[in-house]
């Protein structure tokens, strides 16, 4: 299989789907339902985010080997040093490896039960990402990518600090990024900006996330510490009364967002479907229809 960075850097824009591990077997139905969807619009790539301790986690472990045996899908684990020793990490890094995964998304992740809380490492673990960057690395042929903060991590103090921990993860190995979700395109241009001024060169995904639930998503920015932007917030408030005007307000936004973060040259898409594929596919069908109209057909990467 090519490498997923030769395949990002082909120019064409990648577009890329996110699931999270189901609770239930309901989840797994629904879950299942929006990888069926989407499968036959043959994404880069799909991820699965990795839970935040427990079964959880074992669950993530099968959905992604089960989207590598049963799908035609391309899988990125999530993976996280959150309480796990090196030789743990090592396990499930060599059970990927056992099910032909071959992407892994490298992340500290946060202290669980609260994302603000100190961060306190495994003692036999890691402290930052960057050395889990170096241990999928050198567990084989993997690609990796790490994560990116349009409005900086809410842990870190600056800019300049932010920059170089993220460039540290590039020097370790890292072949692109993926950003949080972020709800104003310049946070991205601007993160973008600074890291190419750092003399790096990875792709950086952004992250999209379809705002048609105006409860949910200030939910959501407050627990990732995006900022949620009035106007945003304004316009979703007249379909507050109404889901499908608020379905069809959140899905005009993202695409904007996504057509003009194209158009600004971001290597890619990777949307946040919290396992659904309505809202997601829609803004996808609108990107896809305006770039083919603009470009031709063979304007998205396959
Ligand atoms: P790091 O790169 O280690 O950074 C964490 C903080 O430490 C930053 O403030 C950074 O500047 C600082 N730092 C880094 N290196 C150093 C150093 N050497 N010295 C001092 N400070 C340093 N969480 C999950 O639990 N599961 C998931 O599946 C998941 N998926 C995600 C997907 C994406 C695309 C993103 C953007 C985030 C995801 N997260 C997930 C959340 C993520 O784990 C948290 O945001 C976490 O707090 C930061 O992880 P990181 O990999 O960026 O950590």
């Amino acid at each position: 299989m090519t490498a997923l960075r030769d395949v990002l850097d082909r120019g064409l824009p990648s577009f890329s789907f996110e699931f999270f591990p189901p609770k239930t077997d309901a989840g797994a139905r629904s879950l299942w339902k929006a990888i069926r969807r989407i499968e036959p619009l043959a994404p880069t790539f799909v991820s699965v985010t990795y839970g935040a301790g427990g079964s959880s986690r074992d669950r993530t472990v099968e959905v992604t080997k089960r989207i590598a045996a049963e799908t035609t899908l391309r899988p990125v684990a999530h993976l996280t040093a959150v309480g796990h020793s090196v030789t743990e990490l090592r396990r499930i890094i060599g059970q990927y490896a056992d099910a032909g995964v071959r992407d892994v998304l490298a992340l500290r992740g946060d202290p669980p039960g609260d994302p603000n809380a100190p961060w306190i490492p495994h003692p036999e673990g890691f402290t930052h990402a960057h050395e889990l960057v170096c241990l999928v690395k050198e567990s084989g042929e993997f690609g990796v990518g790490v994560a990116a903060f349009p409005e900086r991590h809410p842990r870190s103090p600056d800019w300049d600090s932010e920059i170089r921990h993220f460039v540290a993860k590039c020097r370790a190995g890292a072949d692109y990024a993926i950003t949080q979700m972020f709800f104003r395109v310049e946070d991205y241009l601007r993160l973008r900006d600074r890291v190419a001024a750092a003399g790096c060169d990875i792709p950086i995904i952004p992250e999209i996330m379809p705002a048609t639930d105006v409860r949910q998503i200030a939910r959501f920015a407050e627990l990732s510490g995006a900022a949620f932007p009035e106007d945003l917030a304004h316009r979703l408030d007249a379909g507050r009364d109404n889901p499908a005007d608020g379905h069809r307000i959140g899905v005009e936004y993202a695409t904007e967002m996504a057509e003009r973060l194209l158009a600004e040259g971001a290597p890619g898409l990777h949307y946040i479907t919290l396992n659904r594929s309505t809202a997601t596919l829609e803004i996808h069908r609108n990107v896809l229809s305006s770039r083919s109209a603009r470009h031709g057909l063979a304007a998205v990467q396959r």
